[in-house]
């Protein structure tokens, strides 16, 4: 056995496998990571289809590992799922994310909202509103400026007990948005049942639009099945013009995709900012 951090054991043997060890391996280290400040944020931008402008950006982590450098999440996110730190890393992000809409607000830059993830394990495990009221006390960062990004599995969990936290949350005026639309249950019975306000269409179907006839169905009905529920509806990962094309053809409202911006580093966000035009 090999002694890790303050009291926690962890047991190597020879039938592990290689991944159950990267495992232990990344978790360990990402838990000193969150306290050590080796964490960081990007943004990327979110546009306004009919006006072209930056109306926000989705916050999305990054880690500076001394030992394997920087760290994309898809390394480290589905880990910290399995063992239960997401929570503890989905807090640093939400607090890290309204310190920097506070300070961009103090610096005099126009209101953004700000979109984070959620892990649906956070919500799971409760007490998920009171952390936010919390961040949000701390940081001075307005709520309606924010927005949560949750999957679709969260809202086929415990019904009743989501849809009181999410009332709880948009009664705060907090945005509720679900994200990678249409690629988790098919039941779309939960879009009657819980307060929403943004859709965020998949990069997958938007992937397909200009190519695939049944790609741009779907993009083209998540659009009008949103707009005829009231639900803002955002494409995710429009990476060239004809994609974007044929979603202002049909009235998809916001966009977001390396073909404006990839996610950019705090400081070249808000240089982006300063070259768009003035309303
Ligand atoms: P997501 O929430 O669906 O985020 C969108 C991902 O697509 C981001 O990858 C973004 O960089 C990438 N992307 C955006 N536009 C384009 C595009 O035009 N082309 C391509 N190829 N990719 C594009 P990233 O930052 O690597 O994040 C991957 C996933 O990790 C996220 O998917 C999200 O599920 C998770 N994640 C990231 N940050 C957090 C976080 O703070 N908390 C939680 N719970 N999950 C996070
Ligand atoms: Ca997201
Ligand atoms: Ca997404
Ligand atoms: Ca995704």
């Amino acid at each position: 056995a090999k002694a890790e951090g303050r009291g926690r054991f962890q047991y190597y043997s020879s039938s592990m496998t290689d991944a159950a060890r990267d495992r232990i391996s990344i978790d360990a280290r990402l838990r000193r990571a969150i306290t050590r400040g080796e964490l960081f944020l990007h943004y990327q931008p979110q546009i306004e289809l009919h006006s072209g402008r930056i109306v926000g950006a989705e916050a999305l982590v990054r880690w500076q590992d001394p030992v394997e450098g920087l760290l994309a999440p898809a390394r480290f996110i589905p880990i910290a799922e399995e063992t239960g730190l997401i929570r503890e890393l989905g807090a640093w992000v939400l607090r890290e994310a309204c310190r920097q809409g506070r300070a961009w607000l103090d610096a005099g830059l126009p209101p953004l909202r700000l979109a984070v993830n959620v892990s649906a394990q956070q919500i799971r495990h409760g007490q998920f509103d009171q952390l936010v009221e919390q961040v949000l006390r701390e940081t001075g960062f307005p709520a309606n400026l924010l927005e949560l990004e949750l999957t679709e599995s969260v809202l086929m969990d415990a019904h009743s007990e989501v849809a009181r936290l999410l009332d709880n949350l948009r009664a705060r005026q907090i945005r509720i948005a679900i994200d990678d639309f249409g690629t988790g249950y098919s039941s779309l019975v939960y879009l009657k049942r819980f307060p929403l306000d943004v859709l965020k269409i998949d990069k997958g179907f938007v992937d397909g639009l200009v190519h695939d006839r049944d790609d741009r169905a779907i993009t083209l009905a998540i659009i009008s099945m949103a707009r005829a529920l009231g639900f803002k509806v955002l494409a995710e990962g429009v990476e060239d013009p004809e994609q974007l094309m044929i979603l202002q053809a049909h009235g998809c409202d916001l966009y977001q995709g390396y073909f404006f911006s990839k996610p950019l580093p705090a400081q070249e966000f808000v240089q982006r900012l300063q070259v768009q035009p003035v309303s």
